[in-house]
């Protein structure tokens, strides 16, 4: 379409991130020296244990849990998949309902949507044009019948930060488990499971520049938890299978940096700022989805009227520029998201809408050059 030097600009860091040096460091050096089995007497065993303890720590650390209520998972996937069917096991028939948002990621939305099968009342709560739960709505739903509030911290696609504060007080003031999906806060911004006052919380490591296939629930000592993989002994008897040492090493490592990325949250929001007044610029018509305040520094969710977005998501990809045209779960699937359904979005607009996730090393040169690319393409295809 037109000549620029072809750049490298990956903005899609809520999707996945790379694995970074360090963390490939620990990883390697689990997968060379210390392969033995978590599991077995001797020393080879022993050490590959400590491992898995040592990560226990630092992932708990990392959000002011004890390591003990710490459970490794093969992906945040499971971990919502677990917390969801065991507590429904539990409770079914005695309570019935669980109470949710309709912006939940599809490994909540599709695990409830199951166990409506199964017997289990999931009703969901509404939110506003910028995805904020109703509070209101939320304590009206409540009934006797309710056993839990599965409610997010972090949208993934428009990146609102729910008021899990207010929530976990209503949830507790009726004596109600608070089960919260933080794959998407982790790393961004600071997360203290006991402040937030939640029972559960899941989380990913390939959020926050750590290996895929590694996920971890907080469970809160007092809160009930069955076994939810069967098996052998391996963590606390809750998901058996001998334990993916290198995955769990790198999710530790992952979290010592937490503090280090989430410092970096203000610089990405100067990024974010300046990329969303150079795209009103160049396409004044414009329409920002995420909300100003209590949203992720690095997440935007753009709509942009008469443009395709997979349309412009492959042209930009065919200059180094990765995007999204909603979140990776649902973009393969060619329907309108429905996040932005859920806060108003008519088809079309959701299908002109594109969501740009920043990542720690997004540089204001990458914001130009995908600046550039845009305004290019608005111009050779007559778009304002
Ligand atoms: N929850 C949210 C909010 C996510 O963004 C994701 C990943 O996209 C998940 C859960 C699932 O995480 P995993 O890839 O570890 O299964």
């Amino acid at each position: 379409m037109f000549n620029l030097i072809r750049r490298n600009v990956y903005l899609d860091n809520n999707a996945t991130t790379y694995v970074c040096s360090s963390v490939i460091r620990t990883m390697n050096s689990v997968l060379k020296y210390h392969w033995g089995n978590p599991s077995s007497g001797y020393q080879k065993g022993k050490t590959a244990f400590h491992i898995i303890e040592h990560a226990r720590e630092q992932v708990a650390k990392s959000i002011n849990a004890h390591s003990h209520e710490i459970y490794f998972t093969g992906s945040a996937t499971e971990a919502n998949n677990s917390v969801l069917k065991t507590l429904s096991n539990h409770f079914y028939p005695k309570k019935k309902k669980i109470i949710s948002s309709p912006i939940e990621h599809p490994s909540v939305l599709n695990t409830l949507e199951f166990l409506k099968t199964q017997g289990i009342i999931v009703q969901y709560c509404s939110v506003d044009c910028y995805g904020f739960i109703s509070i209101e709505e939320l304590e009206n739903l409540i009934d006797e019948d309710t056993f839990l509030i599965c409610c997010m911290y972090a949208n993934n696609e428009i990146g609102t930060i729910q008021n899990i504060l207010e929530i976990s007080a209503l949830a507790k003031a009726h004596s109600i488990l608070l089960m919260s999906d933080c794959v998407q806060a982790l790393g961004k911004i600071p997360i203290n499971v006991k402040d937030m006052g939640v029972n559960y919380a899941t989380f990913s490591a390939h959020k926050l520049y750590g290996p895929k296939g590694i996920g971890a629930l907080y469970a809160n000592i007092s809160s009930p938890l069955t076994p939810f993989i069967h098996g052998g002994h391996q963590e606390e008897g809750m998901r058996a299978g001998t334990e993916s040492v290198h995955n769990i090493a790198g999710f530790g490592k992952a979290c010592r940096q937490v503090n280090q990325l989430i410092a970096k949250a203000n610089d990405v929001k100067a990024l974010k700022d300046y990329f969303i007044e150079k795209l009103k610029k160049i396409k004044p018509d414009t329409i920002i989805n995420s909300p100003t305040e209590n949203c992720l520094t690095n997440t935007i969710s753009v709509s942009l009227p008469n443009l395709n977005s997979r349309e412009l998501m492959m042209m930009l990809d065919n200059y180094g520029i990765a995007v999204s045209s909603g979140s990776a779960c649902s973009s393969q699937l060619n329907k309108p998201s429905h996040v932005l359904k859920s806060i108003g979005l008519v088809d079309k607009l959701a299908e002109e809408t594109l969501r740009i996730s920043l990542g720690k090393d997004t540089k204001k040169g990458d914001i130009n050059y995908t600046i550039r690319i845009i305004d290019k393409y608005l111009k050779t295809n007559r778009i304002e």
